[in-house]
């Protein structure tokens, strides 16, 4: 057992899943939960298109459902977005906002994110937002500065959200950031937290994301500044998520 504390276990399953698989893969992580004990809180976030129907799988068991994105307006003309009341509609309790691949594929910039982040918590979701530095950030010694700049403009000051810290070389690269680059890097956004919010830093939960398994989710739970694991890759596997759910 990592801890005592209760871990959030969050699967991204990006753009992956056709109705029978997505279907398949909810129901067997559902069943599973069963088994998986109180330190984990499970949430899955499938693409928009399964998310009625997974949620409908989901129904009865312990697993929260998550989207992927919502726009930042609550209604209107807005042609293929999705709002934050649409996804509460369909019992989504969790989505999550400024994931780098938004930020690198769709230009969202940290103005945007926050003001995505106020439309789902005025909504009543919970926010779960990612920030990460680059390969070359890291290298030449940026990364605090980056996220420190990344958080203080994407979170308005009295967030009540959820953070994810996901480096982005260790994103789908099957290379995890160390146990040591994990603590002091989360370390240091509670810090900034602290620093730039109105909020005290331990109400805001941090968590880690980038590759993932559930062979190192053990010693990753076992930080005490982490706050759970977002789960991209591994998330496609009932089996692999529930593995790295029994680790918190
Ligand atoms: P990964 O993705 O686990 O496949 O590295 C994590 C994420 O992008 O959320």
């Amino acid at each position: 057992q990592a801890s005592s504390r209760r871990h959030l276990i969050v699967g991204n399953w990006k753009m992956n899943g056709l109705s029978a698989g997505s279907l398949e893969l909810a129901k067997a992580v559902a069943e599973g939960a069963r088994d998986v004990g109180p330190a984990a809180r499970l949430v899955i976030c499938p693409p928009f298109t399964q998310l009625a129907a997974v949620a409908k799988a989901l129904e009865g068991s312990k697993v929260q459902l998550g989207a992927q994105d919502c726009h930042q307006s609550p209604s209107g003309a807005h042609t293929g977005d999705i709002s934050a009341d649409m996804l509460v509609d369909l019992d989504v309790g969790f989505v999550i906002l400024g994931h780098s691949e938004r930020r690198q594929h769709h230009h969202e910039t940290d103005g945007l994110v926050q003001a995505k982040v106020k439309a789902a918590e005025k909504a009543g979701l919970t926010p779960i937002v990612c920030v990460g530095e680059t390969a070359q950030q890291r290298d030449e010694g940026h990364t605090l500065e980056t996220l420190g700049e990344q958080i203080s403009k994407s979170l308005p000051k009295d967030f009540s959200g959820v953070v994810a810290y996901e480096p982005i070389w260790a994103i789908g690269s099957g290379r995890s950031a160390s146990v040591k680059e994990i603590d002091e890097t989360i370390s240091h956004l509670h810090d900034v937290i602290g620093r730039h919010l109105d909020v005290d830093d331990k109400s805001v939960s941090i968590l880690y994301g980038g590759s993932v398994t559930a062979r190192d989710a053990a010693s990753i739970l076992s930080i005490p500044a982490v706050g759970g694991v977002l789960v991209g890759g591994a998330s496609l596997s009932a089996e692999s998520f529930l593995g790295i759910a029994r680790a918190a």
